[in-house]
């Protein structure tokens, strides 16, 4: 049974968090790290007063069948909980197609939920040696790049993204970031420009360092077959 899944808060519709889909947006309580810029730290405890009974989301979803075609897990961090591939499976007997949005904190967690998964957004932080500078916590680097390796053997769909506040990461490491992600294999990468109006680390400037970078993005654009520059 899957009642124990935390979620703390959804967003009922959205284009834009499945590509191509109308989607309901489940926001898993619950994360292990602590990144500098984390734009909902309501989200990293394991518990919050803003949960949602894990019953009322599937009557919700039950009253959506005909009107939504997804259900992404989100966070916090999804695959930390051992009850969401079991919530992704009794979701998916419900007739929507399964979005999982996930860092890869726990490769193991990450892994087992991979497979219950229909299409992934996954949140490479930084260079594996600059992680920790982000999300406060050692090792979340190796952890990181794991799962991504497990993601792109899996044949999964996916987006791999990338968070960017100009002060945790520099236009240098980010491209030679895009250029390991392309080493690899990967062929849909996102830089997403961080939001500023609410962070984890509230001493990070909310103004940006560096201002329109299109020689970057232009490099960027060459390197993958689909990139997207977002914010
Ligand atoms: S941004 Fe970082 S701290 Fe916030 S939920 Fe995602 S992985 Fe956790």
């Amino acid at each position: 049974m899957s009642r124990a899944l935390r979620v703390g808060g959804m967003v009922p519709l959205t284009t834009l968090d499945y590509p191509g889909m109308l989607a309901c947006v489940l926001f898993c309580q619950g994360c292990a790290w602590r990144c500098r810029y984390c734009h909902n730290p309501g989200l990293i405890p394991p518990r919050a007063s803003t949960e949602v009974d894990w019953r009322r989301v599937l009557l919700f979803l039950q009253r959506r069948r005909d009107l939504l075609d997804a259900v992404v897990f989100s966070g916090g961090e999804p695959t930390l909980q051992e009850g969401l591939p079991a919530a992704m499976d009794e979701v998916r007997a419900m007739g929507f197609h399964i979005g999982l949005h996930s860092a890869g904190i726990k490769p193991g967690g990450f892994a087992h939920a991979l497979r219950h998964a229909d299409w992934v957004g996954f949140d490479v932080k930084a260079l594996a040696e600059d992680c920790q500078s982000i999300t406060q916590v050692r090792g979340s680097g190796a952890a990181n790049w794991r799962s991504l390796d497990a993601l792109l053997a899996s044949g999964v769909e996916y987006e791999c993204r990338t968070t960017v506040h100009w002060h945790l990461i520099d236009p240098s490491r980010l491209l030679l970031l895009a250029q390991r992600l392309q080493a690899l294999g990967v062929q849909r990468f996102a830089v997403q420009m961080v939001r500023t109006a609410s962070m984890l680390d509230t001493q990070l400037p909310s103004a940006p360092l560096q201002a329109a970078l299109p020689e970057l993005w232009g490099r960027l654009r060459e390197l993958f077959p689909a990139f997207v520059l977002r914010g």
